[in-house]
């Protein structure tokens, strides 16, 4: 049991497919190494989708970060691109809850994580390249949990995805790589961003 707490603060109006595949993987990973993923900030009427609710780390809830914590604001570590210090294998012993933000990324990025600056959580960087929000929590969890130093970790930044010989995408983000060298991404997200690049080649027609 890692005991650690990962909370992705749901900013975006609301659920996209990118997102779902993103909060799947978080949830089976929490899973996976005896953590909680807390999806907090859910709008009331919003249906969490059953592929969630179905693995037991998940925790959604329409309570704000803000809220849950009002107690213990010193428990919570922000993973903000912004931070001043990156994040440490110590920061495992200070902080038992690591808080992101649910937005999609953006290129050039928006810094929408400022919304949850501005609640005044301690901040720490994952390093200075833009990560979606599944590849920020596992890079998280290799830090506090594995202790190996964000330097550390193997990267692989903005990596084309070739569809076939006439296709391809280059993704403006930081992803760990796998053992077999390629960048982990949630389950049917290739095929996701092939269905989407596709959709935007036929509005253009
Ligand atoms: N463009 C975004 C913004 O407006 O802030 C970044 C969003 S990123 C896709 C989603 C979340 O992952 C961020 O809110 C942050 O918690 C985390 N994240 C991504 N890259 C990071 C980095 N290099 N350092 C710290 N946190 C990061």
């Amino acid at each position: 049991m890692s005991g650690k707490t990962y909370i992705v603060e749901h900013l975006d109006e609301e659920l996209g497919p990118w997102s779902e595949l993103e909060y799947i993987t978080i949830a089976k990973e929490s899973q996976e190494a005896g953590a909680r993923f807390c999806l907090s900030s859910l709008p009331a009427a919003f249906k969490v989708p059953e592929r969630l609710t179905a693995i037991p780390a998940f925790h959604p809830t329409s309570q704000g970060v803000e809220e849950i914590y009002a107690a213990d604001k010193s428990r919570v570590c922000l993973l903000d691109p912004a931070a001043k210090k990156d994040l440490s294998p110590e920061d495992g012993e200070t902080f038992d809850v690591f808080l992101f933000g649910g937005i999609l990324g953006d290129d050039p990025p928006r810094d929408r994580t400022s919304e949850l600056r501005k609640k005044g959580f301690e901040g720490r960087r994952l390093g200075p390249v833009q990560m979606t929000t599944d590849t920020a929590v596992r890079v998280t969890r290799i830090v506090v949990e594995q202790k190996i130093p964000v330097a550390d970790v193997p990267y692989l930044d903005y990596p084309e995805l070739k569809f076939n010989e006439h296709e391809s995408t280059q993704m403006p983000f930081r992803y760990v790589t796998g053992k077999d060298g390629k960048p982990i991404m949630p389950e049917g997200m290739v095929e996701l961003i092939k269905k989407d690049a596709d959709k935007a080649i036929d509005d253009l027609m």
